[in-house]
């Protein structure tokens, strides 16, 4: 690589069901397929490590985004791109974090309640609505959407190709990805 690659956390954040990990998957194909270094914080695989023990109440998903951030933190700063994909339903960790981390990009996964109901991708939905999981983001906690985030992806009214592209497109437009003439790397 001629050029050095600039560290970046590229934070997905919305609903359960709403494309975050599909995203995030379509991104590190497409940057992995480019030789950039990549690593991936999955909020699911996050908390069966890093932050196991931790449960659903504020202060706990609060301390989840805090030592994610922290993990990002580190590897942004020697040049990694970082995809974190978690749910993140409080806006002020989600500022905190950003305030910590000298590059930062907020991608809004979005797709309506209804919507991520339906697809119900893990069957939690089902679960939480018969209320045998409490305290799940959207049915019963709260989830805070992004009042300035970098990307918003639409994912009920886009495609993931759209929604990836936008991703991209705008990691470009930052100045994050070292060769600006990767128009369409997907
Ligand atoms: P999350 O990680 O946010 O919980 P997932 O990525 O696991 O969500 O699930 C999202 C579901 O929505 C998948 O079944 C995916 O195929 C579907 N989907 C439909 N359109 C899109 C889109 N534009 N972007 C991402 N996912 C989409």
């Amino acid at each position: 690589m001629s050029q050095t690659q600039h560290g970046v956390t590229v934070w997905f954040t919305g609903l359960s069901g709403a494309g975050k990990t599909t995203i995030r998957m379509a991104i590190e194909q497409a940057l992995r397929g480019q030789g950039l270094k990549v690593e991936v914080l999955d909020g699911d695989i996050v908390r069966q490590n890093l932050t196991k023990g931790l449960g659903f109440s504020k202060a706990d998903r609060d301390e989840n985004i805090r030592r994610i951030g922290f993990v990002a933190n580190l590897l942004t700063r020697n040049g990694v791109i970082v995809l974190v994909s978690a749910i993140s339903p409080y806006r002020s960790v989600r500022e905190e974090v950003r305030q910590k981390i000298d590059n930062f990009v907020e991608v809004y996964v979005n797709a309506p309640l209804d919507i991520c109901e339906q697809r119900d991708v893990k069957g939690l939905y089902k679960k939480a609505r018969a209320g045998e999981i409490k305290q799940f983001t959207g049915i019963d906690d709260p989830y805070e959407p992004p009042l300035n985030p970098e990307v918003e992806c639409r994912t009920d009214l886009e495609t993931l190709e759209e929604s990836t592209a936008k991703v991209i497109s705008t990691l470009q437009t930052l100045g994050y990805l070292p060769n600006p003439s990767i128009a369409n790397p997907i």
